[in-house]
């Protein structure tokens, strides 16, 4: 069976006021954060025209990405994702009694951000040297540079952390501005620094590199690489995983020590300046992704969702059978041992393509 479903909505507070109406098919007057397409019980997709959830007719086997829609008007928080060692290892730990509930399964997280809109991130870790040139310009950053310079970001975060936050957002913004930095980075950290000024994450992210993605861009963040998106409109993919461990710009708990063991020292987010119609398939991840008006085949063996974005899409069995038509904002499932299908669409459609490893 090729099983149809509509997003399941995210209200967090950082998304855009009925942001994704245009796929969520209803205007709740709130932030609309993100659309899930999938099965992770965090939020398993409705059935189209069934009162059941994809979970209850696909195994978790069966689904194993997680697709969503992302709508950012304020930054998400710093954050990093386990790989999937230390996510079985974490989540079985945290069954013991007393025990902080950080993980919320045991799998691995990687994910592929695709720029729908322009979205502006924070990924990676920044050059060494203009990390410490711009905290050479903010009081308090006596005890945290040479940690950087020596024992790099990671060690640094700690003591980054402990500063006192009162009027550091000002001095990073004109740090920044010193060092001649891009208007639209500069604006990003001034949100930041605004939205957060008191938060002890504002100088983590001095660590980070920041980033516009183009419309058709992506980012490719491993587990291990730190990140916050900052805004913009995006298509997200990511092995059906919810594990998130924040290290600041968030009022959710923060769990240092865990994100620390996380962490990995080597720069592993790769951008591809692609253009819509690409298929983007980064090295060694167990996904690809299309943004598309083309006709595309899918072949069958493997898990895939197909999206319709921009108008309606249809999706048949090649050489036949019935046609399933997706209206906009609808996503066709089909599991590993559904048949190759043509894809065709007389707007845009998202195409996810499991990639077993
Ligand atoms: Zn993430």
């Amino acid at each position: 069976m090729v099983e149809v479903i509509r997003g399941a909505l995210k209200d967090y507070a950082w998304g855009v006021p009925d942001g994704l109406v245009a796929w969520s098919g209803e205007r709740t007057g709130a932030p609309q954060a993100e659309l899930w397409f999938g099965s992770h019980p965090g939020a398993p997709s409705p059935l189209v025209g069934q009162p059941v959830t994809l979970d209850a007719v696909l195994s978790p086997n069966e689904v194993p990405l997680l697709t969503k829609l992302l709508a950012a008007a304020q930054p998400l928080s710093i954050q990093v994702h386990p790989d999937a060692q230390l996510a079985k290892v974490s989540f079985e730990r945290q069954a013991q009694p007393g025990s902080d509930q950080v993980y919320s399964d045991a799998n691995e997280k990687t994910e592929l951000l695709v720029a729908i809109e322009e979205f502006e991130v924070f990924a990676g870790w920044r050059d060494r040297e203009q990390a410490l040139a711009i905290l050479a310009q903010i009081d308090g950053t006596e005890l945290a540079r040479p940690i950087l310079e020596t024992d790099g970001p990671i060690a640094a975060i700690p003591a980054l952390r402990a500063i006192d936050h009162e009027g550091r957002g000002e001095q990073l913004v004109s740090a920044l501005r010193a060092l001649g930095m891009n208007s639209s980075e500069v604006d990003a950290y001034g949100t930041v620094a605004q939205l957060y000024r008191s938060d002890p994450g504002l100088l983590v992210t001095v660590l980070l590199q920041y980033r516009a993605l183009a419309p058709g861009n992506a980012i490719f963040v491993p587990a291990g690489v730190p990140h916050s998106y900052i805004r913009g409109l995006g298509l997200e993919v990511m092995t059906s995983s919810d594990n998130v461990v924040r290290l600041g710009l968030t009022p959710k708990p923060v769990f240092v020590e865990a994100a620390l063991a996380a962490l990995t020292n080597s720069p592993d987010e790769v951008i591809f300046t692609s253009e819509f119609g690409e298929r983007i398939s980064p090295a060694g991840a167990p996904f690809a992704a299309t943004i598309t008006s083309n006709e595309t085949q899918l072949e069958s063996g493997a898990f895939r969702l197909v999206l319709a974005l921009e108008s309606e899409a249809s999706v048949r069995a090649h050489g036949g059978g019935a046609t399933i038509s997706l209206q906009q904002g609808e996503a066709a499932v089909l599991s590993a041992e559904e048949p190759a299908v043509l894809v065709s669409t007389a707007g845009v459609v998202a195409v996810v393509e499991h990639l077993p490893r």
